[in-house]
Order: C-alpha cells, then sequence, then structure tokens
C-alpha cells in the first residue's frame, strides 16, 4: 500500500537561512515555494533523487512548527509515505487501532491529500499520509 517516502519534512527557522546549504552545498535542485495557509508554514520542496525534502519555515507563532522548533529545535520533523486512495487507507489505519490525527484528509502543499498519524502509533515519529493529484511530483 505504500509506494514510497514521498518527502521527508524538515523543520526550519528560516528557509532564507536553510536554502543556501541544501541548493548550494548539496545542489539539490528547488522545485518550488509555497505557502500552506492551513499549516501556517512556508514550503520549499527539493529533489533528492527519487524523493523530496520538504523545508518547513512557520509563517505564525500558531504554526505548529513553531511549537515544534521552539520544543526540539530545528530538524525533521515528518516523514511522508506516498499512498493511493488516501480515505480508505485512513480506514484501515484506524481498523487496525493507530491513532490518526487527521480522520480526514486535508490539503497539503501542492494540492496534494494528506493526513497525519500520531507519533505515539509510529515509534515517535510523525508520519505523513500523502495522496498527489499528479503522475508525478
Ligand atoms: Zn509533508
Amino acid at each position: 500500500m505504500i509506494k514510497k517516502v514521498d518527502h521527508i519534512g524538515i523543520a526550519v527557522k528560516s528557509l532564507d537561512a536553510a536554502l543556501p546549504f541544501y541548493m548550494g552545498v548539496l545542489k539539490l535542485p528547488l522545485l518550488k515555494i509555497e505557502e500552506v495557509e492551513s499549516q501556517k508554514v512556508r514550503v520549499a520542496f527539493l529533489q533528492a533523487g527519487e524523493t523530496k525534502l520538504e523545508l518547513l519555515e512557520p509563517i505564525s507563532s500558531e504554526s505548529t512548527i513553531t511549537k515544534f522548533i521552539e520544543k526540539r529545535g530545528e530538524g525533521i520533523h515528518h516523514v511522508a509515505l506516498g499512498v493511493e486512495s488516501i480515505e480508505e487507507r485512513i480506514s484501515e489505519m484506524q481498523e487496525q487501532g493507530i491513532r490518526m490525527i487527521d480522520e480526514s484528509p486535508r490539503l497539503g502543499a501542492g494540492g496534494a491529500q494528506i493526513a497525519f498519524m500520531h507519533p505515539k502509533s509510529a515509534s515517535g515519529v510523525l508520519v505523513e499520509l500523502c495522496e498527489k493529484k499528479e503522475m508525478k511530483g
């Protein structure tokens, strides 16, 4: 049911401060920068081979990313697994007793449908299920 690791989400204080490393040193191509109002973040997607890195910069003190950085500092925030038929996947998880933060999909960056699983169900890892509308990207 899991197709691949779609992307890894990394919490950063500032995209401007973080991008020179990812683009300049690692030479990862920048795919896009967009604001995701529902999560109060500005995100930058970088292509890293088959998968992507999603740098998340909070744009409000109410963003969960602000709280994450205050508590734990910058760093890996979540792992996103690419799936199809996300609503069915959520139901399957719930049938197996997995706690979902999002019990129905919501709109994420790039128009993807996303749903977060509770880290307690995944050995402390915040896992995002992610369904892309496009065939690629
Ligand atoms: Zn993500």
